[in-house]
């Protein structure tokens, strides 16, 4: 399974997933058509499925060309068919779906936006998390609230420590400089900023993450920790009542 970043408009990363053995090839969130159609014409593959982890413009602006192009089958949230322009496929959350040799599991998982999913590939222990666990971060709550968003990143938080993070975006410098921010004496979160600085500098994605760091420096994975709680002071609180308070200093930042 080889997956590829393909960088789009500003800041959002699209996916190209190619499984050399049964020769199927995915895109997950194309948010245009031209950056895909490039790599796939120099690569001469063609494309059978676009995944969508959920219906914002720059996650699916690239779906009818691309569709109409390559005959592609497009798949999405059930719940959400209303508004995933040209959906084939609908899965309900925890339904399996095969991509070539391998078995994606749907993890709804709902807050960014209500109908938002993860595509786990089980095997390979490979995560596409969308606009809701970033590295170092979490996506903004506009559909869903609080409780939701934390219950969804505790679903993804229960997923193999090995597994292979695949975000939206590619926020990760600023994340970083807010976890160092309110979380600033944990070593984990600055070695890793260290290699982030690094890759940064020499212009290369800082994706994937790995759900073993995320869980030792992501601070909204860490608001269950006592030792983060006390930083906030906020030492007897609810674990969502932390999450709270973290994300909103983040919308401030
Ligand atoms: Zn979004
Ligand atoms: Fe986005």
């Amino acid at each position: 399974m080889q997956i590829t970043p393909i960088p789009c408009l500003t800041d959002n990363y699209a996916y190209i997933i190619y499984d050399n053995n049964s020769k199927t090839t995915g895109v997950v969130d194309p948010s245009e058509s031209q950056p895909i159609i490039s790599f796939l014409k120099k690569k001469n593959i063609k494309l059978n499925y676009i995944l969508n982890t959920h219906h914002h413009f720059d996650h699916i602006g690239g779906n009818i060309e691309l569709k109409k192009i390559y005959n592609a089958q497009i798949i999405g949230f059930e719940g959400d068919k209303h508004r995933i322009p040209g959906i084939d496929i609908g899965l309900e959350n925890n339904q399996k779906w095969n991509f070539g040799n391998s078995t994606i599991k749907i993890i709804h998982i709902p807050g960014h936006t209500l109908g938002h999913i993860c595509f786990f590939f089980e095997r390979e222990k490979i995560a596409f998390t969308g606009d809701t666990l970033f590295s170092l971060g979490c996506g903004r709550i506009f559909e869903g609230d609080h409780k939701q968003m934390l219950a969804s990143l505790n679903k993804i938080k229960k997923l193999p420590r090995e597994t292979k993070i695949y975000c939206g975006h590619e926020y990760t410098y600023k994340n970083a400089e807010f976890c160092l921010k309110y979380d600033n004496n944990n070593n984990d979160l600055k070695k890793k900023f260290e290699k982030i600085k690094k890759l940064k500098s020499q212009n290369l994605p800082t994706v994937p993450s790995s759900l073993e760091d995320e869980l030792k420096s992501n601070i909204f994975l860490r608001c269950d920790q006592k030792d983060l709680k006390i930083k906030l002071s906020m030492k007897n609180q609810e674990d969502f009542k932390v999450f709270k308070k973290v994300r909103d200093l983040k919308d401030s930042f």
